[in-house]
């Protein structure tokens, strides 16, 4: 889902920004702190049936005043709260935030990708999940600084994305497996990464990340109805002013620039779709730096975005 794999890490200041990791990495589990490789999921756990939980991906980033700091926390739990709703799970975004903070504070860790989920457990194996508990679980891993790395390669997918009449875009657990059968597709036909088409030729998104393109010198935000609302691409129109509007596969070949973001892919480049090659992206590399500076709270107007770790 993430395209930092196709990303050269030219930076790591893992062992800088992480040195306080105790030697095993801890998960928050249903109100504690536990060890993240001691098994704790029954076998009839209904998520796993049925993929019915909802999760996050977020980062926390090393702040310059030696701390750290999580990347635009309330956006994502407010996000989580929806599909929650949908699910019938009860989700309160304080105590989950106040969860995701203490688990990163327990395991050291500053520069890292978070990922919070929230499941249905056990109770029934059938599909009225009334009667079944309700669990929460967060991990952290420290996550390496990734800059200026090598483009991904796009191929278009033969798999629709998921409508959202028929799943809204969240991030459900099970709505997932679209964005894994398109990757999986994409990896065999030797591309890094698949990009969302619906049946007019609208860009919808990546398995992961939204889609932006550059065109003489404007700046254009793919939107469609099926993609999810990123909060990534909310970032960047609002620090690059891009048009949000809808964008045709046709358009996006003939743009000067593409790129894709994404929390884990931040500001990603695009070398080529299928057989149309792009050039050095220099505009990408203009706001993946930009974005690098924001999220390391170095942008004193957008610190309002941090929450202090
Ligand atoms: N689309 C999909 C399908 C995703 O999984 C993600 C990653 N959460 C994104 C877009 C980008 O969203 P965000 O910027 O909120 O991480």
């Amino acid at each position: 889902m993430q395209l930092n794999e196709t990303t050269a890490v030219l930076e790591s200041p893992r062992d800088a920004a992480n040195e306080a990791a105790p030697a095993k990495p801890l998960a928050w589990f249903d109100g504690r702190l536990v060890a993240t490789d001691s098994p704790q999921a029954p076998l009839t756990t209904h998520a796993m049936h049925y993929g019915t939980g909802v999760f996050e991906g977020i980062k926390s980033y090393a702040t310059p005043d030696g701390g750290a700091a999580v990347f635009r926390l309330p956006e994502h739990m407010e996000r989580m709260r929806k599909g929650a709703q949908l699910l019938g799970i009860d989700f309160d975004p304080a105590r989950a935030s106040d969860a995701i903070l203490r688990t990163l504070r327990a395991n050291g860790h500053r520069d890292a990708y978070i990922r919070p989920l929230a499941w249905l457990g056990s109770g029934t194996i059938g599909l009225d999940v009334a009667p079944l508990t309700q669990h929460y679980m967060v991990v952290t891993q420290a996550a390496a600084v990734h800059l200026a790395g090598n483009a991904a390669r796009l191929g278009v997918s033969g798999w629709r994305r998921n409508p959202a009449t028929s799943l809204p875009p969240l991030k459900l657990c099970g709505g997932y497996i679209n964005s894994v059968l398109a990757k999986r597709e994409a990896k065999q036909r030797g591309f890094d990464e698949a990009l969302f088409v619906d049946g007019d030729g609208f860009v919808v998104e990546c398995t992961g990340a939204n889609v932006f393109m550059v065109k003489n010198g404007s700046i254009t935000a793919a939107r469609h109805p099926d993609a999810l609302d990123g909060i990534t691409r909310a970032t960047l129109v609002e620090l690059t002013g891009a048009h949000s509007r809808p964008v045709s596969l046709d358009e996006l070949k003939e743009a000067d620039e593409v790129f894709v973001c994404g929390t884990a892919a931040e500001v990603a480049p695009i070398a080529a779709l299928e057989d149309v090659e792009f050039g050095d992206n220099p505009t990408t590399r203009e706001f993946q730096a930009l974005y690098a500076r924001v999220v390391r709270g170095a942008v004193p107007q957008y610190e309002r975005w941090l929450t202090a770790v």
